[in-house]
């Protein structure tokens, strides 16, 4: 029965998450305080409504704001008071949407976090720990559906403690397929030259991982098994972070560097509320952010004006932090445990369990209020992503999207999704392959389609905001792709690229394809040959190595504007080495330049069209004609890099802009991993979001994994 002081509450928030377990939560807590209402999803925008007297509202909603995780696809709640719920409505509370339930790679969940450092509790320190609303479910997971049967779980009994929480309708763990505990599973182990320790129960654990921080603290660099692979740790110190570039494969990329806690983030960052929000978040990415002055350390991780940073994320990170803090240590350097770097490990802390799905790291950016994932697949993937009914599958390279029947689409690893085909669709409308590539599909399908990186790119964010109907212009920079393009879909025809970057060729060598640039300039025309003979004369040693590199038929031809923009930092000397350690360095190097500028304009740069068999085609020609100009004419480097990049947004606004008022188009969507790019992201999102609506990727990453999705409405 109603009571006369019953209230309502309606709470809303936007929730871009292709996975639900978290508004499952919402009904747990609900049902914990015997709360009625509901919760409602339409359109990315969850509500609930609740009914009950005040002081069971106020314990459910200190409960929700205290357990409920916080995750980057969610926005910040509102909430207001409303009419309280006729009991006729409803008894108790009440999903009324279907929820997506899917295992996935998170970090610990508050309740958790709480009993992995409770002393007194059964999970103190268990490096295993989980529940229904977090941990690594995915790790383990070798098919659907999410049983302890179909997991890595399977070879391990459950004690009768873990049963008895399994069987609690109010715990987290209620029915959960990986309830462990230190009774019942496998344990951690600490080895190095003199001993082997084992965490057997909590204090165990506990002496195990305080050991191996104080190893850290001496300088010694750990091996450490988590549940998202194998990680290096160490000390950002000179002995150690050369020792591990001389083993890594690229030598000179960013390294990550890992803050053992929230609090210290302001000591050593800059940072907004909103990226502090993200590195918080339950997906824990990694962020690249600007450090502090108090940061020392900023050169020997990144040459670059950002750092790459991140806090722990699964459990085992989570204990080997909290001592490290203890210790006095704020941050340590985190990489991907890679085979030849096993000389450098003076002890290791290992599990006996294998990791059965292995995910790539997340990596983000925020640019204005905008959350750029850049790419990776923990936390993000599988997912799922409700768009308009196909029936289709999708591959491109790793990764795959399926219809699973009404426009819902799961997103994940290519053999994850054909290795249970059968057992998710009896039948496929069409095939989309990336590349038009070959690919085993058992299941049947009417029509197999190919499909270009650009296309799949621009629709998956078409796809994800559901305008697929509306015409639209899109625009694609990748720095790993061989189509940077501006394209456009109208009603009647699919999406295509108006301008292209003119085709240049892409050598092994830097050197080589700047020397093949170069003599493209000079046959170009009398005012380039003229260009380059000054530039020879000035710059002779410059020129002089360019002109010693070999030009050979090892090349593809490609529409990349990083390589351009290689070329120019090459050219600009913003590039302080011969050879790049990795494809977009010197770009990166040239970016670095060009933020650094102080200035408030810069100058003019050439960005020119020219039709060639009826394409249209960004000129790079010129733009490296007026690179050089300015170069012997003595302009400082800052400002011509940063002209170069504002000139580039400035060119791509322009055009697109014509390109929109031409064909009367209102929607323009962004795709590609250039995003990244402070200066022409920042313009590009800033311009085109007041001229237009502006669409960028949400629930995927900006480049490889929204491909996949794109390739279904091709
Ligand atoms: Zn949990
Ligand atoms: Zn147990």
């Amino acid at each position: 029965m109603k009571t006369p002081e019953e209230v309502g509450l309606k709470i809303s928030f936007e929730y871009l998450k292709g996975n639900d377990t978290l508004l499952q939560m919402v009904k747990q807590i609900a049902d914990r305080h015997g709360i009625r209402g509901f919760l409602t999803k339409k359109e990315d925008k969850v509500e609930i409504i609740v009914s009950a007297p005040l002081e069971k509202l106020q314990g459910f909603s200190k409960e929700l704001g205290e357990l409920l995780p916080y995750s980057l696809f969610m926005s910040d709640a509102s909430v207001e008071t409303v009419e309280p719920i006729s009991p006729f409505i409803t008894e108790d509370f009440k999903i009324k949407t279907d929820l997506n339930l899917l295992p996935q790679n998170l970090s610990v969940c508050p309740s958790c976090l709480k009993e992995l450092f409770d002393r007194e509790g059964r999970r103190y320190h268990f490096p295993f720990i989980s529940c229904n609303y977090c941990g690594s479910q995915y790790a383990y997971l070798h098919r659907y559906p999410f049983t302890r049967e179909n997991t890595q779980f399977r070879f391990f009994n459950t004690c009768n403690d873990c049963k008895t929480e399994v069987e609690n309708k109010n715990s987290f763990r209620h029915g959960y397929p990986l309830t462990a505990c230190h009774n019942c599973f496998t344990h951690f182990y600490l080895k190095n030259k003199n001993a082997e320790k084992y965490g057997f129960d909590g204090e165990k654990t506990a002496l195990l991982f305080g050991e191996g921080a104080g190893l850290l603290k001496e300088g010694k660099i750990l091996k450490i098994y988590t549940q998202n692979g194998t990680k290096l740790i160490g000390l950002i110190n000179e002995k150690n972070l050369s020792a591990l570039r001389e083993n890594l494969f690229e030598k000179r990329k960013p390294i990550t560097v890992m803050f053992t806690g929230f609090d210290v983030l302001d000591r050593y960052l800059v940072l907004s509320e909103l990226e502090k929000k993200v590195l918080a978040s339950q997906e824990k990415p990694i962020l690249y952010l600007k450090p502090s002055e108090n940061f020392k350390e900023r050169n020997a991780v990144s040459p670059f004006g950002f750092i790459k940073a991140k806090l722990p994320d699964t459990p085992p990170l989570l204990i080997l932090s909290a001592y490290l803090k203890e210790k006095g240590v704020d941050f340590v350097f985190i990489g991907d445990f890679q085979e030849n770097a096993v000389e450098l490990i003076e002890f290791h802390i290992e599990a006996d369990l294998p990791v059965v799905n292995l995910q790539e790291e997340t990596t983000c950016i925020v640019i204005d209020s905008h959350i750029i994932i850049e790419s990776g697949e923990k936390g993000i993937l599988p997912s799922i992503v409700k768009s308009k009914k196909t029936g289709n599958l999708s591959i491109a390279g790793e990764y795959a999207a399926l219809d699973l029947g009404d426009g819902e689409y799961l997103i994940d690893k290519k053999e994850k999704i054909l290795n249970q085909l059968e057992d998710f669709v009896d039948s496929i409308n069409s095939l989309s392959v990336l590349n038009g590539l070959e690919e085993e599909v058992k299941t049947p399908y009417k029509e197999k389609k190919k499909f270009y990186d650009f296309q799949g790119a621009v629709l998956s964010v078409l796809g994800e905001h559901n305008i697929l109907e509306q015409p639209a212009a899109g625009i694609y920079l990748s720095k790993y792709s061989d189509h940077n393009i501006i394209g456009v879909k109208s009603h009647t025809r699919p999406f295509t690229p108006v301008i292209e970057v003119k085709p240049l060729r892409l050598y092994p060598d830097l050197k080589q394809t700047v020397h093949w640039i170069i003599k493209q300039i000079e046959s170009h025309s009398e005012e380039g040959k003229r260009l380059i003979a000054n530039f020879s004369r000035k710059y002779p040693d410059l020129y002089g190595r360019i002109g010693n590199s070999l030009l050979t038929e090892n090349y593809k031809l490609s529409s990349n504007i990083t390589a351009v923009f290689n070329a120019v930092s090459f050219l600009l000397e913003t590039f302080p080495y011969e050879d790049a350690d990795y494809f977009e360095e010197p770009f990166l190097f040239l970016s670095k330049e060009a933020v650094n500028f102080q200035g408030k304009k810069g100058v003019r740069i050439d960005y020119l069209l020219v039709e060639e068999g009826g394409r249209f085609l960004l000129d790079w020609r010129k733009l490296i004609q007026s690179v050089l100009s300015y170069k012997l004419a003595g302009a400082e480097k800052d400002m011509v890099a940063f002209s170069v990049l504002e000139g580039f947004g400035d060119w791509i606004i322009n055009q697109t802009l014509t390109i929109c008022s031409k064909l009367k188009i209102e929607n323009v969507a962004l795709a590609g991993d250039l995003l990244t790019e402070p200066i022409t992201a920042g313009k590009l999102i800033n311009a085109l979001g007041k001229e237009k609506n502006l669409y960028l990727n949400r629930k995927l990453p900006v480049d490889r994994q929204n491909v996949a999705f794109g390739g279904i409405f091709v």
